[in-house]
């Protein structure tokens, strides 16, 4: 039997071994998918047992994403420029550390919309800001960022060649990416303006399910974009990775509520 892993810190609302469990049933593949809710300290025992072969595969998520980078053998060039690893795998005795949220990304949002002569703007500067970024390097000259943190903005801007906007003088955009990890919809202090929004005809909110964001594009009749898509995606290319087989999509879909 072959064992796979999400590894982060905290694990509670993972929703990743409900996902990939769907997908090994789906393909009656005698394979196990479990939970490592590690700390900081126990990362790099956690990754030896890729080596040892006790995993076959893990997705690592917040807050190891670029922690895990030092334990492993090779990166993808797309991990290598995101400087993020969301999927560990070992093949021909190399632990091999790959990048697939932009690949979620991407094409969750080429589902709802062309991106040609449209404006985006992403709010945040982290490792999903990151990998939307590198999956948008195509349209940069349409792409803006903000942040909270101003000075981290500006330097992840300028590292993707973007322009900054400033919190307060955000000008509308037809896309608005949300890759912070503030919003959830019990949250009372919005991350983007109604007014803010007016032009807006798409919202991606990397968030998963109902959040205050997506409640308030709703009310505006904006159009929305659930993070669980991105979820799934970037999980349809950890399973390809992991089995070497094509991913159940649909059934992957349904474990999701999609
Ligand atoms: P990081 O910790 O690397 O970055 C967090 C970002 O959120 C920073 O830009 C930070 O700003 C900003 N932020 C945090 N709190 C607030 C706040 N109260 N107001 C405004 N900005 C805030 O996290 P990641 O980039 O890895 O992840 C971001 C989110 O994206 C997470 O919620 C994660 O779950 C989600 N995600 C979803 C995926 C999916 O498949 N749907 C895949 C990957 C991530 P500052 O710089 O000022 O601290």
């Amino acid at each position: 039997m072959k064992q796979y892993a999400v590894v982060g810190h905290p694990l509670e609302h993972s929703l990743s071994p409900a996902l990939f469990s769907a997908e090994f049933k789906q393909l009656c593949l005698d394979s196990s998918y479990v939970k490592e809710d590690v700390l900081t300290s126990e990362l790099s025992a956690v990754i030896k047992k890729v080596r040892q072969d006790v995993y076959a595969g893990l997705s690592i998520t917040v807050p190891y994403k670029t922690d895990v980078l030092q334990y492993l053998d090779r990166l993808s060039p797309e991990a290598m420029t995101i400087g993020a690893v969301n999927c560990v795998y070992k093949q021909d005795g190399v632990v091999y550390g790959e990048n697939t949220d932009w690949v979620g990304f991407k094409k969750a949002l080429a589902e709802h919309t062309d991106l040609k002569g449209k404006s985006v703007l992403i709010y945040g500067a982290g490792g999903a800001a990151r990998a939307c970024l590198f999956a948008l390097s195509d349209f940069k000259k349409n792409v803006s960022l903000t942040n909270r943190s101003k000075d981290k903005g500006v330097r992840l801007a300028e590292e993707y060649g973007v322009k900054f906007v400033e919190k307060t003088k955000l000008q509308n955009c037809d896309i608005f990416i949300n890759a912070t990890s503030s919003g959830l919809a019990t949250s009372v202090e919005p991350i983007i303006s109604e007014a803010d929004l007016a032009n807006t005809t798409l919202v991606f909110d990397l968030l998963y399910g109902e959040t205050l964001l997506t409640k308030t594009a709703h009310k505006l009749g904006i159009e929305t974009v659930d993070g669980k898509k991105m979820l799934l995606y970037q999980a349809e290319r950890q399973f390809e990775l992991f089995t070497g087989q094509k991913a159940p999509i649909e059934a992957m879909g349904k474990a999701l509520s999609l």
